[in-house]
């Protein structure tokens, strides 16, 4: 397929076509979550955004390796390099081993993953795994002269490194602001600069993740994990990077920073970040008591919640909003999420009962093109849905027997829905899957055909028993002319 996808690339602030370095294959890095608590919602975005990238480049015929990591060690409580390290302190107050929690918080999160039906990355890999690649990536930046030594710690040189490259080409920041903008915190003295970052930090005697370097004990800062890891898994140059947008700035930023420094050459092609999701109008936090785990969402348990929202939900009210979008979360979009949700689905159920004829009246193909043209427009999923619900419309008048379709567009027409609403838009029937609505389909026409030849001959006992066995099955009936429907009570 001719391949028309553009993305919005943060680095040029503008859409561009998507060339990949080293077609067919495409290598794309994520930043995954940091594992001390139980995913909520501000991680559903990000991981169904580059999900969708995932699925739709697979689509369009590409070979992708999509690696997500895990943050274990090294994202600090303050990320002015300030405070204890999140897991440590995790750890610490519920009396386990560190690498308990990342289990503990890892396996939920995949848990979690997998109800909101995201594909599983190809590679992903812990920063706790790769100390040694981080250590010999700091070696490298500081023989470049980027980085010093200080009482234990290696910070990266920005004002050095900005008068060779640009350090905020990415956020748009300047120098200048950030030396205005930082405040002065304890332990500053030890860098040259307040905005100078760690890539190896001291061991206090009560940190328990710890490591033996060249510097001594200590531990890697945390934007150096995916510096590192992505040039493992993807190469020095690659594709895609992605991420939510409170990492543009300083952890992307200084992602860049780092690989310039160490390999004189930028690794990304393009950039890409989703936008944030507020609750009814405020930045989602504990201290603002408007925090929501995935869990709660799911289970309905959580006082800013009217009802629970199942992941199918909460994927396709992400997916109705474009990822560059802010997204605000409200029992009133949530319950509309859902209502459109099962709308699109039943559609489909109806797809698969529709009867083809020898005349047709709808135009399957411009709808097929609109589809392919919204995604290409840099993932446009509000638009791609509107797409999909003029066939939804399409789908409804044929069963009504307004419009006429023949075989060759019903062919089309379910292939289109089950590429863009499954495969793509990752969408999959809940409790009545659509596999299962199918099957359930089948048992109701064949009931349905005893029935109209118990009518035939007038047998009305087994006629009229069927109905009421279908009714206690839950099951609604409806005459039509062309025959019946059926539906779920
Ligand atoms: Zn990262």
């Amino acid at each position: 397929m001719e391949n028309k996808l553009t993305i919005y690339n943060t680095l040029s602030r503008k859409k561009e076509l998507f060339e990949p370095i080293n077609p067919p294959f495409v290598g794309l890095y994520v930043c995954g979550p940091t594992v001390y608590g139980d995913a909520h919602l501000g991680h559903a975005r990000p991981a169904i955004t580059f999900d969708l990238l995932f699925r739709y480049l697979k689509f369009i015929g590409y070979h992708v390796r999509y690696v997500r990591n895990i943050t274990d060690v090294g994202h600090l409580v303050n990320d002015a390099d300030e405070g204890e390290d999140k897991i440590t302190k995790k750890a610490r107050l519920e009396q386990l081993e560190p690498m308990e929690v990342v289990q503990f918080y890892t396996n939920r999160y995949h848990k979690n993953m997998e109800q909101l039906n995201t594909l599983p990355p190809s590679i992903e890999p812990h920063a706790s795994g790769h100390i040694i690649e981080q250590q010999e990536l700091i070696k490298q930046i500081i023989e470049n002269g980027y980085a010093y030594e200080s009482q234990g710690n290696i910070y990266f040189d920005v004002e050095r490194y900005n008068q060779k490259y640009h350090y905020g080409k990415l956020s748009g920041r300047k120098i200048d602001e950030l030396f205005a903008n930082t405040r002065e915190l304890s332990g500053q003295q030890e860098k040259r600069n307040p905005f100078d970052f760690a890539l190896w930090k001291k061991a206090t005697p009560e940190h328990i993740m710890r490591w033996p370097s060249p510097w001594g004990i200590g531990f890697p800062g945390w934007h150096l994990e995916c510096s590192c890891m992505s040039q493992k898994y993807l190469g020095d140059t690659f594709d895609i990077h992605g991420g939510g947008l409170d990492l543009q700035f300083p952890h992307h930023e200084c992602e860049i920073a780092q690989n310039v420094a160490a390999q004189g050459h930028e690794s990304v092609k393009y950039w890409m970040h989703n936008n944030m999701v507020t609750i009814n109008g405020q930045k989602m936090g504990k201290s603002l008591g408007n925090f929501i785990t995935l869990d709660q969402l799911f289970a309905g348990d959580n006082n800013v919640l009217e009802q629970a929202y199942s992941p199918m939900t909460v994927r396709f009210f992400i997916l109705q909003a474009h990822y560059r979008s802010p997204l605000d979360f409200s029992n009133e979009a949530l319950k509309a999420a859902e209502k459109g949700y099962q709308r699109l689905i039943a559609a489909i159920a109806q797809l698969n009962r529709l009867k083809t004829s020898n005349e047709n009246t709808v135009d399957v193909d411009t709808l097929k093109a609109n589809c392919f043209e919204a995604m290409n427009d840099d993932l446009n999923t509000p638009i791609l849905i509107a797409h999909l619900f003029d066939g939804v419309r399409m789908i409804n008048s044929i069963a009504a027997g307004s419009e006429k379709i023949n075989t060759e567009n019903l062919e089309t027409l379910k292939n289109l829905f089950h590429s863009f609403v499954f495969d793509i838009l990752g969408l999959k029937g809940e409790d009545d899957s659509s596999a299962s609505n199918q099957a359930l389909g089948k048992v109701i026409d064949a009931m349905m055909n005893v029935r109209k030849t118990a009518r035939a001959n007038k047998d009305w006992a087994t006629s009229d028993s069927i109905r009421d066995e279908l009714k206690n099955a839950g099951i609604q009936i409806k005459d039509t002319k062309d025959g019946y429907e059926w539906s779920l009570e």
